[in-house]
């Protein structure tokens, strides 16, 4: 099978940008991965061309050799089987998808996380689901949590082969230790040669000889870990936060899954959140409210002191700026916004109410329109909008 131009393989024209050289071969990546493909040995070849041609075309030098002399001047030869590896094309991986893996790519999910590294790995751990009880000041503050957690571990012994010692094994006689099986198949174009994974060793390669008495060959077994989860502020509830690589172990020293964390917030006694705002509910005395005071209003760091105004109206909302919740991943923080209200008192002695009865005619203690204010709704749409 004669190799494609590079450029039909990524389908770009000659002067594309490396930008578009990038975008073109991240969208083959995806389309092609052999994670969205499995046995599928079409798939397959059609990744590892795409990251051939990604190979060349992204670095300037390479891909000034190729446009001018072809595949000749390329890193790969003409003709035959293409020349990388799934384990260099896993390594690019970090260029194109950026950084560490698990890092919140969108990718991760079908890149397996901890992206690939050494050794010919097919096996996938499971992805493990885990709950973390935060209070609100936790939220607000972000926390670092230590968390026992349950799960398959790496067996230490035979360092997660599951062959004794870790070097119990025989070459595979399926595949003669290559880890991959080809198969020629006729077509109206000639013959094609096709490789997959191969069946019997899981593409390692070998075959235990000796089982590990430990994990009796699995490479793996129950254990627990405790992992260090830093959570950052402004989280909610039921948002999920991913570890790439710290879920199950695979067997056969394969790819651990993920650890999945969902937050679950403890309901604060008194603050509510709502957001990134802390409502509090005030209660002030009818002659606070009419003669001024200041008050101490707890807030999610330590108590607050605010100043109420003589004169001040039930359904106040005071607002305690920059008292709130952080945003997640900004600078932004919201505020505690102090709602006023008055206290009536429920119970009067003869002479509280006698005093009363006093004030009772005064025009001054006579409700008066709030002429132009705001109403209640209309205030607080203005905080939560
Ligand atoms: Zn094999
Ligand atoms: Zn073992």
């Amino acid at each position: 099978m004669s190799k494609r131009d590079y450029y039909d393989v990524l389908g770009i024209t000659k002067s594309a940008t490396q930008a578009e050289v990038k975008s073109a071969y991240r969208k083959l990546a995806i389309k092609y991965h052999p994670d969205k493909n499995p046995d599928n040995s079409e798939a397959e070849e059609k990744f590892k061309e795409a990251a051939e041609a990604y190979e060349i075309l992204s670095n300037p030098e390479k891909r000034s050799n190729y446009d001018h002399y072809g595949f000749a001047g390329g890193g790969f030869g003409g003709g035959g089987q293409g020349g990388m590896n799934m384990d260099d094309i896993f390594s690019q991986f970090g260029d194109i998808f950026g950084g560490a893996a698990g890092q919140g790519s969108p990718f991760d999910s079908f890149f397996g996380g901890g992206g690939r590294s050494g050794g010919r790995r097919t096996s996938r751990g499971s992805n493990l689901r885990i709950r973390v009880k935060l209070t609100l000041e936790e939220i607000a503050s972000g926390v670092e949590k230590k968390i026992k957690v349950n799960k398959n571990v790496s067996c230490k012994p035979c360092k997660g082969t599951g062959a004794k010692d870790g070097a119990s094994f025989d070459k595979c006689t399926t595949c003669n230790g290559t880890g991959t099986v080809r198969r020629v198949t006729n077509t109206i174009l000639g013959q094609m040669q096709t490789s997959s994974t191969c069946p019997t060793c899981d593409g390692t390669g070998n075959i235990i000889s000796d089982k590990c008495d430990t994990c009796h060959g699995n490479g793996v077994h129950k254990g627990e870990e405790t992992i260090t989860i830093n959570i950052p502020p402004g989280v909610t509830e039921g948002i999920q936060l991913s570890m790439a690589g710290k879920g199950n172990a695979a067997p056969h020293d394969g790819i651990p899954g993920d650890l999945i964390i969902v937050i679950d917030e403890v309901p604060h006694e008194i603050l509510k959140r709502e957001g990134i705002n802390i409502i509090y509910d005030l209660y002030i005395s009818f002659v606070d409210a009419a003669l001024g005071t200041s008050v101490e209003v707890p807030t999610i760091n330590g108590k607050a002191k605010i100043k109420i105004e003589p004169g001040t109206q039930a359904g106040k909302i005071l607002r305690l700026k920059g008292k709130g919740v952080p945003e997640v991943n900004s600078y932004h923080k919201g505020d505690q916004l102090v709602y006023v209200n008055i206290w009536t008192p429920k119970t009067l002695s003869k002479e509280e109410k006698a005093q009363l009865e006093g004030l009772r005619e005064s025009s001054n203690f006579k409700p008066q329109p709030r002429k132009g204010e705001k109403s209640f709704f209309e205030r607080m749409k203005e905080y939560f909008d």
